[in-house]
């Protein structure tokens, strides 16, 4: 089932956008289901379930951190993550860079931006991330590769549509304004609204339940 699954999306995905199945939640079996069917890159929201998944699982990996992530979690995500997709706070960015700078590493992020209706959803507003991109320089140990968003949860697909729009005129202004040589990447649309984020520049596409099906209830793992 889940190889068939990734082979549909993947016949529909433009060749040049990144898949990136988001496999929280699934115990290891399903991820090593995509790994055999081809697919490399799996994403995971939970320091805890992240590491242990990234260290049992094969090296060639790559591993996408999307979720929520505190300062004390640090050492959990960052010696596996090829990327932080999830980066919401200049405390988090600090944090990050010190950690870099402690242990030699220059780690790629992408900033994520306040895109949706809810309050509840994490991320920087616009004025915030155009404040970092400025002083980008202080941070030796990161490189910015992009932006991060998810729009507002809902059926409507005007809204949908306006979110994404939001944030690739966004992407489209820091291009021209700060010029920054690897930040390419627009990471929108989940398993729901994935085909509209594709028509609107999105360079990575994070997938979980249409290729995995629905997520366990914790505590059932
Ligand atoms: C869970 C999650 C996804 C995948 O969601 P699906 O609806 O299952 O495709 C994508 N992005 C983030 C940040 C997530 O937490």
């Amino acid at each position: 089932m889940v190889e068939d699954n990734l082979k549909r999306i993947l016949k529909e995905l433009p060749p040049e956008v990144k898949l990136v199945a988001v496999s929280k939640f699934h115990p290891s079996e399903d991820i090593l289901a995509a790994y055999s069917a081809g697919q490399r890159r799996f994403g995971e929201n939970r320091p805890q379930e992240f590491a242990a998944k990234a260290a049992a699982l094969p090296s060639d990996i790559e591993w996408h951190f999307i979720g929520h992530l505190q300062t004390n979690k640090l050492k959990m995500v960052l010696p596996y993550a090829s990327i932080v997709e999830s980066i919401d706070s200049k405390r988090l960015l600090d944090a990050v860079e010190k950690w870099g700078g402690d242990h030699d590493k220059v780690i790629d992020v992408l900033l994520e931006l306040h895109l949706g209706a809810e309050e509840t959803k994490g991320g920087f507003t616009e004025e915030k991330i155009k404040d970092i991109l400025s002083v980008g320089l202080s941070y030796p140990h990161v490189r910015f590769r992009g932006l991060m968003g998810m729009a507002t949860n809902t059926d409507d697909i005007s809204i949908v549509e306006a979110d994404f729009a939001r944030i690739e005129a966004f992407k489209k202004h820091l291009d021209e304004r700060y010029n920054l040589p690897v930040f390419n990447e627009l990471s929108i649309g989940m398993s729901h609204d994935w085909p509209i984020a594709v028509r609107h520049g999105a360079t990575i596409v994070r997938i979980g339940t249409a290729i995995f099906g629905d997520r366990p209830k914790l505590g059932s793992l």
